[in-house]
């Protein structure tokens, strides 16, 4: 299948799962994941209709993302979606246009620093811990709130929502249930930061059936990752 039939039964699918959750198709943002991928294929995503990029790794993310700036007159947007070290923020907020990955107190103060001076607000999400396991990263349930009030704090920062990753146990019922209703206890801190970010390549549709408003979605349309 080429990239192009790959993309289309995405887009295919994701409007199936809208029109099943009863949903409006342009409540849904496809954010492609081009980590481990060239700016080439990035430069044809844009092509295609494509402006949401995903990467998890500043190392790569930097230079594709001049190269594709270099490659295209098209505005698009870059999200940070992986772990990020702090000392790798500065470089980040210079391309990403919203984090996905605020996970702990050291890189919100990182992040609010390097911000300070922007005219446009980061937009951030705050990645959630879904299990009992602290060492996964991510904010756990009882800490949503408090952080959530710290992030307000930051004038360089605009809190938009959470972000998940679903366990691969099977059990993405209660996972993407636990991301939405994350996001409703937010919004009773911050009314507009409504979105969701959940639904990777093996999971989208059910993400969707559960709220989720930003689309991850890596292999099912860029192919095997070539690392
Ligand atoms: C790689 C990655 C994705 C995309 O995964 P696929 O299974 O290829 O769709 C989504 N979210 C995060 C955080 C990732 O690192």
């Amino acid at each position: 299948m080429s990239l192009a039939e790959r993309l289309g039964e995405a887009q295919q699918r994701i409007a199936n799962a809208t029109l099943a959750a009863k949903r409006e198709l342009d409540s849904v943002t496809l954010i492609v994941v081009t980590k481990n991928h060239p700016a080439q294929l990035v430069l044809d995503l844009i092509d295609l209709g494509m402006r949401d990029f995903g990467e998890n790794r500043d190392q790569e993310a930097a230079p594709k993302a001049l190269e594709v700036r270099a490659g295209s007159d098209i505005e698009h947007r870059w999200h940070f979606i992986g772990q990020l070290q702090s000392n790798k923020v500065k470089s980040v907020v210079t391309y990403a246009n919203s984090i996905h990955s605020l996970d702990r107190e050291s890189l919100l103060d990182a992040l609010g620093k390097a911000t300070l001076e922007r005219n446009t607000p980061l937009d951030v999400f705050i990645q959630l811990n879904l299990t009992d396991d602290e060492a996964r990263g991510g904010i756990r349930d009882g800490e949503l709130l408090p952080f959530a009030e710290k992030v307000l704090g930051h004038p360089g920062l605009n809190l938009v929502g959470v972000m998940g990753v679903a366990a691969l146990d099977n059990n993405l019922e209660r996972d993407f249930g636990l991301i939405r209703a994350a996001s409703e206890k937010l919004q009773t801190v911050k009314p507009e930061a409504k979105l969701i970010s959940a639904g990777m390549s093996e999971d989208f549709e059910t993400a969707i059936a559960f709220g989720a408003t930003h689309l991850r979605i890596g292999s099912a349309i860029t192919g095997k990752r070539q690392y």
